[in-house]
């Protein structure tokens, strides 16, 4: 079972210091989900030895072409590979316009754009392993983040119990959803004996680009790990406030508020060349923060 993270890009607005710009990989039980697309995507992609043709779903935040431009490149390369299932595309309204211009309306496989509700949470995606959500972001247009809910999974079998009580096949499934065993003596069983409880379902949240905006916190409460943008650091307030984006000092702020495990920066303006003092001033508000660093997979 793997839930784990890639980032591809982690700068804002424009590429510097080796850094790109915004795309990450998410794999979920080997699904691949691509996380916004900055100019470039694919190159990182093959830089990381990312397999692009599993990518099954790309989930965009928004329109602005930092998070879109590597999207018409992708799909051109995708047809040129061959591939003949669909990809499926979730943003905010607007999205199939710019792409259908860029490719002439040519699409060598299915490509569906599916346009998300920027305005309020809501439920995108499910399959048996995973739950995608929508997150109402504060943008200077139409914004949504993402959260990502593994699904619950039911009880283990313990195995040294099935020998014990010679339980047959056909119960395992019932003790599976709850149910206790009563063996051929009539000895009741109970199921806590038999199962055991599976890790909590792991979440991960992807909040960019956005102002300082505690709406959110109730979304992305306790999530396993929670990627927050942090353009500037909190001496240009008033820049960040400007151009409705965060502070490192703001991100680590909603981290903490919202209880989350794990918080990793990432959106950097180009203007910084070394990251450590927006980790320094985050680390100040909430210990546990982490800067992105391209290629590098967490597993959440
Ligand atoms: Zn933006």
């Amino acid at each position: 079972m793997s839930f784990e993270l890639t980032v591809l890009g982690s700068n804002a607005a424009l590429p510097s210091f080796g850094r790109h710009l915004s795309a990450q990989i998410l794999n979920v039980d080997s699904s691949l989900f691509l996380i916004d697309c900055g100019e470039g995507t694919q190159i990182r992609m093959m830089d990381f030895k990312i397999k692009m043709n599993k990518i099954e779903r790309v989930f965009i935040s928004h329109l602005h072409g930092d998070h879109i431009l590597g999207l018409a490149g992708l799909i051109m390369t995708l047809g040129l590979q061959g591939r003949s299932k669909p990809l499926y595309i979730y943003s905010p309204s607007g999205l199939e316009r710019i792409i259908d211009v860029q490719l002439d309306g040519n699409y060598a496989f299915p490509v569906h754009f599916i346009v998300t509700d920027t305005r309020k949470k809501g439920l995108l995606f499910e399959n048996k392993s995973v739950e995608v959500f929508s997150i109402p972001l504060l943008h200077r247009v139409p914004c949504n983040g993402f959260l990502f809910v593994q699904k619950t999974k039911s009880p283990n079998m313990r195995k040294d119990k099935i020998t014990e009580y010679k339980i047959p096949y056909n119960k395992i499934i019932e003790i599976k959803n709850g149910a206790d065993f009563l063996t051929q003596k009539g000895q009741v069983i109970p199921n806590s004996e038999l199962t055991v409880i599976p890790a909590p379902p792991l979440k991960y949240a992807y909040c960019s680009d956005t102002a300082y905006f505690k709406e959110i916190i109730p979304m992305v409460k306790g999530v396993d790990l929670l990627y927050h943008e942090a353009t500037f650091m909190h001496d240009l307030l008033d820049k960040a406030v400007k151009t409705m984006h965060s502070t490192a000092r703001q991100a680590a702020e909603i981290a903490r508020r919202a209880e989350v495990k794990k918080l990793l920066l990432g959106h950097f303006s180009a203007r910084y060349k070394n990251l450590s003092p927006l980790l320094d001033e985050a680390k100040l508000v909430f210990e546990n923060t982490l800067l992105s660093v391209e290629g590098l997979t967490l597993s959440i």
